[in-house]
């Protein structure tokens, strides 16, 4: 260790596996902001579905090993780099990428990926921000191109995307219908921007979404696990409907035909595809969120560091979510 370098707790992936790769080390150099970097004394720290695929190698992304993962955390400027205008030591502040991950108690990150956290929001609630509600955003405003007025299905409604999915149809002035696998998850959307919920494990749900919507259909549906629903999907669409694929962890078999009388589409997300000017755009979008208040984060289940591995397995094996899962440095 060089001289005047300070040290931190981090879990740290030396070798792609299960959740049993992520250890927690101690002695991590915390790392020095360079030009337009701040670093981040983390109070909060978002997990997301997606550190588990990079973890176990099926992310089409490879990490260079060893790393710490971690995208979404809020805290506090600890320090800044050369050409940081926008905070200074001491500001409140929230990220949706980190350059040295997330799951510490420092983060490094790039000036133009750190937003102000209102007092509004609790530290958790920030944590809660970052690739759930950019994803959402990109998924209502980028890939469905919503109308007001509009009708949309948040398809798997009561996680992380799910909710924020929910306050951004909501304010934007759709009609909000939404999925949950239990009734505490239908209630919780219910109470986050859905108009109507429907429970996804019984069996003849999609009859009473079907009934729900008519013969017109919805317009636009926000799906979360499209190798189980992508079929069903294509038969709930209105005219022109738009299926945005935000989730599917496997293949599933559809029959194209039912794309054609109705003309409908079938649209992949990608987040990390947004540009700067695109995520500076929903940003504006959140911001407004927070200074209205309905940009509401709803805080799941929270996990200290040591417990990280358990958070990987029940992020993929848990059923009835409520709300987004953070870690706790
Ligand atoms: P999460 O917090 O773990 O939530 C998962 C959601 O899926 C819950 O609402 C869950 O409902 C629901 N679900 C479970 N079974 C379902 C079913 N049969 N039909 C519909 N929904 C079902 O995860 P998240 O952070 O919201 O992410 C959701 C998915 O989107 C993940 O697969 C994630 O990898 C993906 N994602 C993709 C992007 C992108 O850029 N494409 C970005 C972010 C996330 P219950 O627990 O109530 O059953």
């Amino acid at each position: 260790m060089a001289t005047g370098q300070k040290l931190m707790k981090a879990i740290r992936v030396f070798e792609i596996g299960g959740p049993e790769v992520l250890k927690l080390q101690s002695d991590v150099v915390v790392p020095v902001p360079k030009d337009h970097q701040v670093l981040i004394k983390v109070h909060a720290c978002g997990v997301n579905p997606v550190e588990t695929y990079i973890r176990s190698g099926t992310y089409r992304r490879k990490p260079l090993l060893p790393y710490t993962p971690g995208t979404d955390v809020a805290g506090v400027i600890e320090s800044i780099g050369d050409g940081v205008s926008a905070f200074k030591k001491g500001d409140r502040v929230f990220s949706s990428n980190t350059i040295s991950g997330g799951y510490a108690e420092f983060a490094l990150a790039a000036d133009h990926t750190v937003y102000p956290l209102p007092e509004t929001l609790t530290f958790r609630q920030g944590a809660g921000i970052g690739i759930p509600y950019f994803t959402a955003c990109r998924a209502l405003l980028h890939s469905a191109r919503v109308k007001a007025g509009e009708s949309i299905l948040v398809h798997g409604a009561s996680g992380g995307v799910g909710l924020a999915a929910c306050q951004i149809a909501r304010a934007y002035g759709l009609k909000v219908l939404g999925t949950a696998g239990s009734k505490e998850g239908e209630k919780l959307a219910l109470q986050n921007g859905a108009h109507e919920m429907f429970n996804h494990r019984e069996a003849n749900y999609i009859d009473k979404i079907k009934t729900a919507v008519g013969d017109k259909g919805v317009d636009v549906i926000i799906e979360m696990l499209a190798n189980v629903n992508l079929s069903n999907d294509l038969k709930l669409l209105s005219f022109g409907g738009r299926v945005i694929v935000v989730g599917s962890r496997g293949p599933i078999e559809i029959n194209p035909r039912d794309t054609i009388a109705k003309e409908s589409s079938i649209i992949g997300v990608s987040l990390f595809s947004s540009t700067k000017e695109e995520f500076q755009q929903f940003a504006a979008l959140l911001q407004a969120g927070m200074e209205k208040g309905w940009l509401n984060p709803v805080i799941g289940s929270e996990y200290p560091l040591e417990k990280v591995s358990q958070a990987h397995e029940d992020i993929i094996q848990g059923h009835g979510k409520m709300g987004k899962m953070i870690l706790l440095p």
